[in-house]
Formats: structure tokens, C-alpha cells, sequence
């Protein structure tokens, strides 16, 4: 095959539409990190956690029903539930149908009440009813995997010990070319290790709510709002959706025009 027909079919077979990778070192990757953040935390300058919890109990409960649903359901869900259910012995004896009456509307509703009893269970037997600070006993619980205790660790106890990928994080990781994985790559643990290299330990969690929150507002999968982004600059996926999606629609147009059909001798 012709170099450059081999260049086209590799470029079209891993691009991922809105997102553009750079070739640039780990010092200048890390340096350019670190203006993202600056202007982050310019943009917003007091992130935090979308799921409203008063406790660490409360903010276990809420992520374990953020699975497959959106943060506003689950605060539209959290405080009857809350009210009915206040420490871990309570969940732990919660009569399941009950629970899953009360959580039915984030998904799931089964498997979701299921590790909330088994949770409660475990945090009364093992942890005399509190929400443990490590990651190796949060581990232990029922319905908790790496992200959530993640979510626990660095927005409870304030301890940074990785990155909570979530769609929006993976989403803005790529756009920003901040990982080394592939474009179409949703390896978390591949994301969150590439994110831990180049941001400071210190800021994880709040980059995490930051890139939360700019791909809530701005930085949106479906069509990013580029223009209203102060970010361009230092964006290598910048005004790249539109591109790719212009190129979509001349193709189609260029499809939608028949060929004269060649006469038949
Ligand atoms: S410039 Fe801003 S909105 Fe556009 S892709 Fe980059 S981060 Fe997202």
C-alpha cells in the first residue's frame, strides 16, 4: 500500500470526532496541565461535588446510586431516602423492597438496593458503623469499586489518592489530550493514571469537579461550545467538532448527487 494511503486509512481509523492529539513532550503535557487548571480555577473557583450529602455515609449512599444515572436524580431521590434511612445500622436493616421503592427512579433499583444493604452491613460489622478512610477498606464494601471510593476519599476525607473518571472526565481528558490512550479509549484506570501524571496530587479531586463542571456547561459530548471557551488556546480539540462535523455534511451532500448513469452501448 502507497505511504499515504496508509497514512488516510490509519488517520481514519482512530480518530475519535472532536478530539485531536499532539505531539509534545511529558514537561511541556504537564506544563500545559497546569495553564488548564489555572484557567479551571479562574472558571471555577469553588468546584464541588454535584451530589448533596451531610455526611460520608451520605455521600457513599449517593454514589453508589449515581451508577448509570445523572447527579440531579439521585439529589432529587437522596433526601426521602435520607430521612428514612440516617445511619448505617438503618440501612443495613432496611427491608429491601422498601429501599427499592425509594431509589427505583435512578436505575438498577435492585442491585443498587442490594449493595446498600450489604454496605451497611459490612461499615456496622467491620467499622463499628462508620465510613472507613482508606482505600483498601472502602474496597471491602458491597457496590464500591475504585471511582467511588475515590469520590469518598478526595471529596470526604480531602485525600487525593486518584481520579474519579467519569464520562464528562474521560470526554475532557481526550479533548484536551491529556492521556495517552487511544482516542476511543474508556479505560478509566488507563485515564486516571495518565491524569495523575501530569496534575499536581494535590488538586485531583478538584480538577475532577472542574472538569465536571466545564463539561456540563461548555465542553459539552454532544457539540462543545467551543466559541464560548476560553480554553482554545490551550485546547488541541478546539473548533475541531465543527470541523468534523462540516466534513460530514459535504460528504452527504456529495453523496445525495447521483452519478450520471453511463449509457448502455
Ligand atoms: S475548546 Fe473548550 S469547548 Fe472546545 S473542545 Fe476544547 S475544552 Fe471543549
Amino acid at each position: 500500500m502507497p505511504s499515504s494511503k496508509k497514512a488516510k486509512k490509519k488517520k481514519t481509523g482512530t480518530q475519535k470526532q472532536g478530539s485531536r492529539k499532539l505531539r509534545e513532550s511529558l514537561t511541556k503535557k504537564k506544563d500545559r496541565a497546569q495553564r488548564i487548571l489555572g484557567e479551571l480555577e479562574r472558571l471555577y473557583p469553588a468546584p464541588e461535588c454535584a451530589l448533596t450529602h451531610e455526611s460520608a455515609l451520605q455521600l457513599l449512599v449517593a454514589t453508589i446510586l449515581s451508577a448509570q444515572c445523572t447527579d440531579e436524580r439521585v439529589n432529587m431521590v437522596t433526601p426521602a431516602l435520607f430521612d428514612r434511612y440516617n445511619s448505617a445500622q438503618a440501612f443495613a436493616e432496611a427491608e429491601p423492597a422498601e429501599l427499592e421503592s425509594l431509589i427505583q427512579s435512578t436505575g438498577f433499583y435492585r442491585n443498587k438496593a442490594k449493595n446498600i444493604i450489604g454496605a451497611g452491613q459490612v461499615l456496622v460489622r467491620d467499622f463499628n458503623g462508620d465510613v472507613p478512610d482508606t482505600m483498601d477498606d472502602l474496597l471491602t464494601l458491597p457496590g464500591v469499586a475504585r471511582k467511588t471510593a475515590n469520590v469518598i476519599l478526595g471529596t470526604w476525607f480531602e485525600k487525593n489518592e486518584g481520579f474519579v473518571v467519569d464520562t464528562h472526565i474521560g470526554r475532557l481528558a481526550h479533548r484536551f489530550d491529556l492521556t495517552w490512550s487511544s482516542r476511543d479509549s474508556k479505560d478509566a484506570i488507563k485515564i486516571e493514571r495518565d491524569l495523575m501524571e501530569v496534575f499536581p496530587q494535590d488538586r485531583w479531586t478538584d480538577v475532577g469537579h472542574m472538569f465536571i463542571l466545564h463539561g456540563r456547561a461548555i465542553c459539552n459530548a454532544r457539540k462543545p461550545l467551543c466559541d464560548q471557551c476560553t480554553l482554545t488556546e490551550l485546547c488541541p480539540s478546539a473548533f475541531e467538532h465543527e470541523k468534523d462535523a462540516n466534513a460530514k455534511k459535504k460528504k452527504s451532500r456529495n453523496r445525495g448527487v447521483a452519478k450520471p448513469k453511463s449509457k448502455k452501448k
